[in-house]
């Protein structure tokens, strides 16, 4: 174990006092951020991928870990030289990048496999979660802290409330599972919701197929208006609804959040046959 200080010195002696356009909520428990690199699985011999350090409260055990390397993007000038104390306390091991996550290239900075583990900005959460299910072959899985609401409506399940796009693709090509809760007072300062741990790691195949691209406007159109009967919502698409869903084999009168992730892949691959 390191002999760094403890957080809360660390957030004293670097004047780091929370910005909420920055989503910073901090994890000052470092038994709470073991526990979320525990859930991250085996991670011998791999990079990790880091976004939002912050003080550093994650990047600790990650380093104490039997990963390789850590690679942490962090977009606070403030906690990049704190953490310049963590990355000389493990030598070698951890790198920083000044940076927004949205912009880094992941394939560039870690080696294929990588785990991404992180504490999300709450505002940056989920374009950065579509954004690394785009690359299930660079990306080894994913470890990430999400508002609860998120969380539930990345593994829900066809016919509940909070199945939408955002469910679609987060289990077409990869498999997600909400590992546990942390209420809003684990964190510095509370933030107004709990938060939750979701896993996700790459299917070995995607569970059906279709391009990536067309599922994804297929299902983002269709939940646009959930409540509507499937021939109604897919107008927008551009091509004939009726036709794509007779192609498909789905009954016009269903709604979005009753078709399957394969049902989706069937309008998908319709849509791009007729485009
Ligand atoms: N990992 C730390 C922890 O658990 O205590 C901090 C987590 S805090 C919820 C989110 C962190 O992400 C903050 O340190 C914030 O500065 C950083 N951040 C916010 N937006 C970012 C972005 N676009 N790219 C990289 N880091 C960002």
């Amino acid at each position: 174990m390191s002999d760094l200080p403890p957080l809360r010195e660390v957030i004293r002696t670097y004047g780091l006092d929370a910005r909420k356009g920055l989503g910073q909520h901090f994890l000052l428990d470092l038994n709470l951020t073991a526990k979320i690199v525990r859930a991250a699985g085996d991670l011998s011999g791999r990079d990790v991928l880091e976004v939002g350090p912050g003080p550093g409260g994650l990047t600790r055990p990650l380093l104490e870990s039997d990963a390789d390397r850590v690679v942490a993007v962090e977009r606070d000038a403030r906690c990049v030289a704190a953490l310049q104390d963590v990355k000389a306390a493990f030598p070698g091991r951890l790198e920083i990048v000044e940076g927004d996550a949205l912009e880094a290239d992941e394939t560039a900075l870690v080696r294929p496999g990588a785990a991404v583990v992180a504490n999300l900005p709450y505002n940056v959460g989920t374009p950065l979660l579509f954004k690394w299910l785009a690359q299930p072959e660079h990306v080894g899985s994913m470890t990430l802290m999400f508002q609860k609401e998120v969380a539930d409506r990345i593994v829900a399940a066809p016919g509940s409330g909070q199945y939408g796009r955002l469910a679609v693709m987060s289990n077409w090509r990869w498999q997600s599972t909400k590992l546990f809760e942390l209420p809003a007072r684990a964190f510095t300062p509370p933030p107004k919701v709990a938060s939750a741990v979701v896993h996700l790691v790459p299917r070995p195949e995607p569970l059906a197929p279709a391009d990536g691209d067309a599922l994804s406007r297929v299902v983002a159109q269709a939940f646009n208006q959930r409540r509507k009967m499937l021939r109604q919502s897919l107008k927008g698409l551009g091509a004939d609804a009726s036709a794509l869903l007779d192609a498909a084999g789905i009954d016009p009168t269903r709604r979005a959040e009753t078709l399957s992730i394969k049902e989706f892949c069937a309008l998908a691959r319709a849509f791009q046959a007729l485009r």
